[in-house]
């Protein structure tokens, strides 16, 4: 299966030595990274470890007190803003939709903010972005009328506005019953296969994250535990990773045998 041609590829990305302190408290204590352009690279470990001060910085919403963080080989701390270099878009955990707007406006606000297409096209491509994630003739609603799993649909139909190169995601099936938390990691793959957009995503969710990723970095404290494969991560003789595999973690049973696996 072949990526749409009118969509550029994903990109490369680099984290290097990044450190960051709030207050004194270390978040991130050195964490390097290369995620490789179209692969799903799951940032996986428990809740606190860091995972999402990390999402922020490789989105440019967070700068370092010391380390990089490189996009095709160029540094995005050196100025200029990033968003203006690449189309990067983040799935926010809470799904961040404006509850006084509509559906429809949640979704068109990238192209109506930056002023990239006249109105009558905004009003299709918001349509073809809210049936890629499976939903249809919501444009009117408000997000207060929509279920949770809804909710990520249309955060992520948002988030392809922008055709994004890197698609970062913060805990996307966190608050949302087994079920839907097994379409919207569908969802994650299918966008990955179909676009061939570079995807990040962050959990503490192991079923989710054995399902679907292409690599697995596991984080604790602040740290890279282990990089590898699902299949190297399951195999770490860590004593943090085994524990934290085994730990009791509420999770979604079975949506890693659900989730339909191909091969790219
Ligand atoms: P998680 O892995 O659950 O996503 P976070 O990345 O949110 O963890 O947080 C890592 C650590 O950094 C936590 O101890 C958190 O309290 C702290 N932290 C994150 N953001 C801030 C902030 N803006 N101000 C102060 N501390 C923060
Ligand atoms: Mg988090």
């Amino acid at each position: 299966m072949s990526a749409n041609p009118t969509v550029q590829p994903g990109v490369r990305v680099e984290v290097r030595g990044l450190h960051k302190s709030y207050a004194g408290q270390a978040a991130l204590k050195g964490v390097d990274l290369d995620i490789k352009a179209g692969e799903i690279f799951v940032i996986m470990g428990p809740s606190g470890s860091g995972k999402s001060v990390l999402l922020k910085h490789m989105i440019g919403l967070e700068r370092p007190d010391s380390g990089d963080i490189l996009i095709e080989g160029k540094s995005i701390l050196d100025g200029e803003d990033v968003a203006n270099r690449f189309r990067l878009a983040m799935v926010f955990q809470s799904g961040a939709l404006f509850n006084s707007l509509t559906v429809g406006e949640n979704v068109s606000l990238y192209l109506t903010e930056h002023r990239l297409k006249p109105a009558g096209e905004i009003a299709r491509i918001v349509a073809e972005k809210l049936a890629i994630v499976g939903l249809q003739g919501v444009e009117n609603k408000l997000p207060a009328e929509l279920s949770g799993g809804m909710k990520k649909r249309v955060a992520i139909a948002r988030a392809l506005v922008a055709d994004p190169q890197l698609i970062l995601y913060d805990e996307p099936t966190s608050e949302l019953d087994p079920m839907i938390a097994i379409t919207i990691a569908e969802e994650i793959l299918r966008l990955n296969r179909r676009t061939g957009v570079t995807s990040v995503v962050v959990t503490h969710d192991r079923e989710l994250g054995f399902g679907i990723a292409s690599r697995i970095g596991m984080i604790s404290d602040g740290r890279i535990l282990a990089i590898g494969t699902p299949e190297e991560i399951k195999a770490s003789t860590n004593p943090l990773i085994q524990k934290f595999l085994k730990a009791e973690y509420s999770s979604n049973h079975n949506l890693n045998s659900q989730i339909e696996r191909q091969t790219p």
